[in-house]
């Protein structure tokens, strides 16, 4: 039984399917107008491994992953007028560059990747649905979804209602009859993407998007909506309002999982205070991908996680031990409290802990801590190795992710050696290896995780 933290009750709950053959999920995707960066790296990596482990959980459901495309948005055409492109142009290669991005992290594409572009009919059908219902209204052009219209707005943050209109951070514009009301089309000028519609050419707003796209590929109420924190308010409330409107009161969500931000330093990474990392510039650099998704998994998913080069060196020492002991073991079985782990809402930090821990026993006595387990060393590694895999890592061959620092397999050897002999309180020997390792020109660090090396 998975458990899994809703924001909506802010409680841990069981999480049961509403029909266990067929189990739908979606989680707002990227706009495509510029290179991902770390933060938006972390709901892609996290809604990755919580699909991975559904489809662990229900091996007979059909698991549905949508994950949208916003393809139409201000941003876009500005990009693209700065440009003197079509928006298309903008779109389509930042798309790729995405998909590129995240694929390096070992996230797999969604099922479903549905783009804003290709789905304005079914956004036109639930905005006329709610003009007739009376939740929403036209003026100057617009469509807007009128906020006092539902009693229930504000359910998933739980804000008041001055909160939300000083949060709703947008200039009071005069055709809106209530200061919390939101757009969800307007008027395209001559020359600006846009489509015919029952109130004029024009575009539709972002949070329609979603309500329309979830209605149309999954139903009109899902198992699963995440997204980042910083949508709860008020995208996500936005597309309850709409949604529940549009179809009789049934909930949008049965479960709302949230991630939290990656931090730098003290600030939120965000593009709008420029001071992004992005996984491009860091795989220039030379990291690999499964050392950036160890690093996005390594604090739990609701939790900051503060990206520091540290971070970095840490999951890469766990990583090369992890090639060093598991890299050429056929996986096999599996950890029970590593699942156990991931059951209780996606704890990965305990889950890469039990990997790490069940090594330790693996390379030494087998104590009553492994009491659990049934199987000697090598079933243990086999074991470790393939929860290793359940969390989309070792997915490479030992020799690949050594490559690129001489003769790896031979540096892995003599920090094999050192670890032993520091083991036996032999630092002689230990300090000869790291010193000739040195006249080589490899410079090996010691991290609370284990022995690392690069080039000097
Ligand atoms: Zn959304």
């Amino acid at each position: 039984m998975i458990r899994l933290h809703d924001t909506m009750t802010r409680k841990k709950r069981a999480f049961e399917p509403a029909d266990p053959k067929r189990i739908t999920m979606y989680v707002c995707g990227p706009t495509v107008y510029g290179r991902a960066h770390i933060g938006n790296a972390r709901p892609a990596v996290v809604f990755d491994l919580l699909r991975r482990v559904l489809e662990h959980e229900y091996p007979d459901a059909e698991v549905t992953y949508a994950r949208n495309v916003t393809d139409v948005d201000d941003k876009i055409i500005a990009s693209a007028e700065q440009e003197g492109v079509d928006p298309s142009v903008v779109t389509e290669r930042y798309e790729r560059f995405y998909l590129d991005d995240m694929g390096a992290l070992g996230v797999n594409p969604p099922t479903i990747a549905p783009h804003a572009t290709q789905e304005i009919g079914p956004m036109i059908e639930m905005i006329e649905r709610l003009v007739e219902r009376g939740n929403a209204y036209e003026a100057e052009g617009h469509v807007l979804f009128s906020v006092p219209s539902d009693p229930d707005y504000g359910s998933l943050s739980r804000r008041d209602r001055e909160a939300m209109v000083a949060g709703a951070r947008v200039e009071v514009a005069p055709y809106k009859r209530d200061p919390a009301d939101f757009v969800m089309w307007k008027p395209s000028d001559e020359g600006v993407i846009g489509w015919d519609s029952p109130w004029g050419r024009g575009r539709p707003g972002w949070h329609i998007e979603c309500s329309a796209m979830i209605r149309a590929h999954l139903g009109e109420t899902i198992d699963i909506h995440g997204g980042g924190l910083d949508l709860i308010f008020p995208h996500h409330e936005n597309e309850i309002a709409q949604s529940r409107c549009a179809h009789g009161g049934a909930p949008l969500a049965r479960y709302w999982v949230h991630n939290g931000f990656v931090d730098m330093g003290s600030e939120k990474m965000s593009k709008s205070l420029g001071n992004i990392v992005t996984p491009a510039e860091l795989l220039e650099q030379g990291h690999k991908g499964e050392t950036l998704r160890l690093a996005l998994l390594s604090a739990h998913y609701r939790q900051p996680l503060a990206w520091t080069e540290d971070l970095i060196a840490q999951s890469k020492a766990v990583l090369d031990r992890w090639y060093r002991l598991l890299g050429d073991v056929e996986p096999f079985g599996e950890i029970a409290p590593f699942r156990e782990a991931l059951r209780d809402d996606l704890n990965t930090p305990r889950a890469i802990a039990v990997i790490n821990e069940f090594l330790k026993g693996a390379e030494g006595p087998i104590s009553d801590d492994y009491a659990f387990f049934q199987g000697g060393a090598q079933d243990m590694l086999r074991a470790a190795a393939a929860s290793a895999k359940a969390l989309g890592l070792l997915t490479m061959r030992k020799d690949e992710w050594f490559q690129g620092g001489g003769d790896a397999g031979d540096i892995e050897a003599k920090i094999a050696a050192r670890a032993e002999a520091k083991k036996n309180r032999d630092f002689t020997t230990a300090d000869r290896i790291r010193n000739e390792l040195k006249a080589e020109g490899i410079v090996l660090e010691d991290t609370a995780a284990g022995t690392t090396w690069r080039k000097e």
